[in-house]
């Protein structure tokens, strides 16, 4: 089957690449910023006018390269990207879909540019680029047999260059295992698989303790470090007025702790994805057919706190990422109702009065419990990935 999916590379520009790339993204900055001021400007002029279209932009841009010869620096396709984009978002805003396209910044935190020319893989670890030629990358496996339809570099907020590739490439289906699972999406564990005998085939919530502690006392240091760089910046200049005035960018001291701050959280970010990424693809290569609640219908976590916000935001990765998985590997995805779940006896099929009037609080605590019918003894996840197997076969049966 063919397949669109997006594939990730760090890349090492060196110096000169890294001044190069600063050029492209600004250009493309620069081309959005006329293309919108154009369009602004037609509008002002005469209300009635068509919104000049993607076409008519492109049709542009080779006068633009001639008055600024800086631009042919670019990949020239990224201009066309930004064309489109642009057209993109005033569809959005004639359709009341979103607000007005707004002017690109310089101080933006995040810096990109996408083309779509062809990208060359040179080495396992070197890559060609239009325009910056070879660039070392993480490893270029992934991009081997594959077609290349987009690319985009960018400069994250942690001073990291990353190539994200869109590609096409051809999936085989994954062989059959006969095997079923239900699966339960768990407060104190991430999922709980129907079969799980103990703790340990219980797939945990993504934790990176260590990380998350520093990430934190580097947020909070940039946001002292900063506070004291505005105040110092405002009595300076108030001090000193016949002096350039000084600006919060020239205090390196509170930059360097946003890059610190930003490489933690993106290091942060990365693992739990990666995580998520595992565990899920370690799932469609077990069974043939998963059964998950619809997380519409589940009680989400209604604190909300940080924790309960991560947990429901992982929830629907997970959803996610099985709901592509299974259709690219041939297997089956069973979406049921979670209604009482966890409130229903696997055993003998009723309903546990007992739990009736918890505080949330408590309900949540029940780990354990005995069926006040039939006398099993559950394991609250996993006697509600068993419901949820046999509602999703039952589905699939009907
Ligand atoms: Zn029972």
């Amino acid at each position: 089957m063919q397949v669109t999916k997006g594939i990730r590379l760090r890349l090492y520009p060196n110096q000169h690449q890294k001044e190069q790339l600063r050029q492209l993204f600004g250009n493309d900055r620069k081309v959005w910023n006329l293309m919108l001021a154009m369009a602004n400007t037609r509008y002002q002029n005469n209300p009635a006018s068509h919104f000049v279209g993607r076409c008519a932009m492109d049709a542009l841009l080779p006068r633009l390269k001639e008055e600024m010869p800086y631009l042919k620096e670019s990949d020239s396709t990224s201009f066309q990207i930004v064309d489109r984009q642009l057209s993109y978002a005033f569809k959005r805003l004639f359709k009341h879909q979103g607000g007005h396209p707004r002017f690109h910044s310089r101080k933006s935190t995040k810096q990109s540019y996408t083309g779509k020319s062809k990208l060359k893989i040179l080495a396992k670890r070197y890559i060609k680029i239009p325009k910056l030629g070879c660039i070392k990358s993480s490893k270029t496996g992934r991009l081997q047999n594959v077609k290349v339809k987009e690319y985009t570099v960018c400069l994250m907020p942690s001073g990291h260059y990353v190539l994200s590739v869109v590609v096409q490439c051809e999936i085989q289906a994954l062989p059959k295992t006969g095997k079923v699972v239900g699966l339960d999406l768990g407060s104190a564990d991430l999922i709980i698989p129907s079969d799980a005998t103990s703790d340990e085939d219980k797939f945990k919530k993504f934790t990176a303790k260590a990380l998350k502690a520093k990430a934190n006392l580097w947020q909070s240091r940039f946001s002292r470090r900063k506070y004291r760089a505005t105040v110092s910046v405002r009595q300076f200049n108030h001090n000193h007025p016949e002096l350039p005035q000084m600006e919060l960018n020239d205090y390196s001291n509170w930059q360097r702790a946003r890059q610190h701050k930003a490489r933690l959280q993106e290091a942060i970010k990365n693992k739990r994805a990666g995580y998520l990424q595992r565990i899920t693809t370690e799932l469609v290569h077990k069974y043939d057919v998963i059964a998950i609640e619809d997380l519409r219908a589940k009680n989400m976590m209604k604190n909300h706190n940080l924790a309960g916000s991560i947990a429901n935001a992982s929830w629907r990765k997970v959803r996610d990422l099985l709901s592509y998985k299974c259709a690219w590997y041939g297997k089956q995805l069973v979406v049921v109702n979670p209604q009482n779940t966890s409130r229903i006896c696997h055993n003998c099929g009723r309903l546990q009065e007992q739990f009736k009037g918890l505080s949330e609080h408590e309900w949540l605590a029940k780990r354990n419990w005995q069926c006040e019918v039939c006398g099993a003894k559950q394991d609250r996840d996993v006697n509600a990935a068993k419901n949820i197997l046999s509602r999703g076969l039952e589905k699939l049966n009907h």
